[in-house]
């Protein structure tokens, strides 16, 4: 039988497939039934399903496909973490990292875009522009199969892409991860990064809840210009003005990333701008020393720079938080990801 016509289940919602179901005459709660094989148990075919009808499973075969990924490459860093890379259905690829926080307790990082459009002069994924967006069941996918991996404990949206350049999907995705009867995701264990494409994070917060970081990585618009694109369109006062009336969950801060590049924003002059800017805010500073990677003029900050960044933050009774950088031996890292570089030529 030619698969090609059929759909991937696994973009659909839960309102989505219960709507799809009732459109064939079926029971509501039938969805999810559904969601619980596929989500929780991990089936990969609709014959597995024996609390569903016959009749039911072959309607469900002639329409959908359950599509269960594996990772093509598997790499292990000295300090733990693991890179995942997938190939796509039209070869493309992606990535994701299982950084081990504490013991049995890891973080899945994982990609929302082939490539990414937005432009980061120091970001990796940025040199190589926007392949395309991935969708829902790509993003979803990749938790589902590091899943079969480990157990997790937090998702990020920090990966390849630029997860508000692809917001419709991104939400979808969100809403699966969050299913009860499935993968059952709390919204307060998953963080979506963005670089600050302002309209996008007020459409966000009204449709779905999800822990938001910022990548500040600048304290003027002119540094800030220059090194995200973005910030021409919305400067840091529109950011800023949207971090702050954007609402937060009870117990919840905003999360800003800086990255510190040597020389660049890494000074007391920054520091002491990043403290007007979080002004009356509740947040929490990542700094994460630029990870070096071949072809980007940027370079690390001295440890002496970083420490003295993170004093001058917790000196003004702001949270800061030094991330050190994990499985940069297997180009793992913050910003690393390249996925798009690894096509089938090799
Ligand atoms: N596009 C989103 C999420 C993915 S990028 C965003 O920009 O927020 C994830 C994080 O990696 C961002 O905070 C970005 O600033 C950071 N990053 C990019 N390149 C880096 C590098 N070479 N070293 C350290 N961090 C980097
Ligand atoms: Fe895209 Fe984020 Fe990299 Fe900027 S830092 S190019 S937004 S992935």
């Amino acid at each position: 039988m030619n698969k090609n016509h059929l759909q991937d289940i696994k973009n659909l919602t839960l309102p989505e497939l219960t709507a799809l179901l009732i459109d064939q005459g079926k029971e509501k709660f039938r969805a999810k039934q559904i969601i619980k094989w596929i989500y929780a148990r991990g089936v990969t075919s609709f014959d597995e399903m024996t609390d569903l009808s016959k009749v039911l499973r072959e309607d469900l075969k002639q329409r959908f496909v359950i599509s269960d990924w594996s990772p093509e490459v598997v790499e292990t860093s000295s300090d733990g973490t693991r890179k995942y890379l997938y190939r796509l259905s039209d070869g493309e690829t992606v990535e994701s990292v299982r950084i081990p926080m504490e013991a049995g307790k890891d973080t899945l990082c994982i990609s929302t875009q082939v490539g990414c459009a937005m432009q980061c002069q120091f970001c990796l994924t940025g040199t190589f522009g926007l392949t395309r967006h991935l969708e829902a069941s790509e993003i979803v996918n990749q938790v589902c199969a590091s899943l079969k991996d480990g157990p997790l404990q937090n998702i990020v949206l920090m990966g390849m892409g630029e997860p508000l350049h692809n917001l419709d999907n991104v939400i979808k995705a969100l809403e699966i991860l969050y299913l009860a009867e499935g993968c059952a995701f709390g919204p307060r264990r998953v963080t979506l990064s963005t670089s600050g494409l302002v309209p996008q994070m007020y459409e966000l917060a009204q449709r779905v809840k999800v822990g938001l970081a910022v990548s500040l990585n600048a304290t003027t618009d002119e540094l800030r210009d220059q090194l995200m694109p973005i910030n021409q369109k919305y400067p840091l006062v529109e950011l800023m003005k949207a971090c702050r009336e954007i609402p937060l969950e009870p117990r919840k801060r905003i999360t800003f990333e800086y990255i510190l590049i040597g020389g660049v924003n890494d000074s007391r002059t920054d520091a002491k701008r990043l403290v007007k800017l979080l002004h009356g805010l509740r947040a929490k500073v990542n700094l994460i020393p630029y990870n070096e990677h071949p072809g980007s003029a940027f370079k690390s900050p001295s440890r002496r720079t970083v420490e003295e960044f993170q004093s001058y933050l917790l000196d003004r009774d702001i949270v800061a938080i030094k991330r050190a950088s994990k499985g940069q031996d297997i180009s793992a890292a913050c910003g690393q990801l390249k996925g798009k570089l690894e096509k089938r030529d090799e």
